[in-house]
C-alpha cells in the first residue's frame, strides 16, 4: 500500500523510511513495539508480554527530554533530559533516539570520534 512509512509519537515523527527496510529493521524503539504487539496465527510467535507498558502522556504537557522515555524499554537517564532529533540511521532513513546520536551520552550510543 505504502512505499515509505512514518511513526509518529505524541505528536513528533520517531522515525521516517522505505517501509521494506523499517519493517525488518525498526530504529525507534516505539516503531520496534509497535511492531512486536502485531498478532501472529503462528502458535510459536505468539506475543507473551505487552510490548509497551503504562499509558500514552498527555500531550498537552509532555514528557522532558525524548518524549518516549517514560515508556522506552531502552531508556537511559540522559533520556529524560535531552530531547533526541531526526538523525539519518540508514539510506533514505531517519530516527529520532539517541542511540543513534553519537556522544549523546546514552550507553548504546556510538562515541564520537577523539
Ligand atoms: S532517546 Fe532514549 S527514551 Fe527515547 S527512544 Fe531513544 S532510547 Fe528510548
Amino acid at each position: 500500500m505504502s512505499d515509505r512509512v512514518m511513526v509518529m509519537y505524541l505528536g513528533q515523527v520517531a522515525e521516517v523510511g522505505p517501509a521494506d527496510a523499517l519493517y525488518d529493521e525498526p530504529a525507534h524503539p516505539y516503531t520496534q513495539a509497535l511492531l512486536s504487539s502485531m498478532p501472529s496465527m503462528d502458535p510459536d510467535r505468539r506475543t507473551e508480554e505487552a510490548p509497551l507498558a503504562g499509558d500514552p502522556p498527555n500531550p498537552i504537557d509532555p514528557p522532558s527530554g525524548c518524549r518516549f522515555h517514560p515508556r522506552c524499554a531502552y531508556a537511559a537517564p540522559v533520556c529524560g533530559e535531552r530531547a533526541p532529533v531526526l538523525l539519518p540511521v540508514a539510506p533514505l532513513r531517519v530516527a529520532r533516539c539517541l542511540v543513534h546520536e553519537a556522544g549523546s551520552g546514552h550507553p548504546l550510543a556510538p562515541q564520537l570520534a577523539a
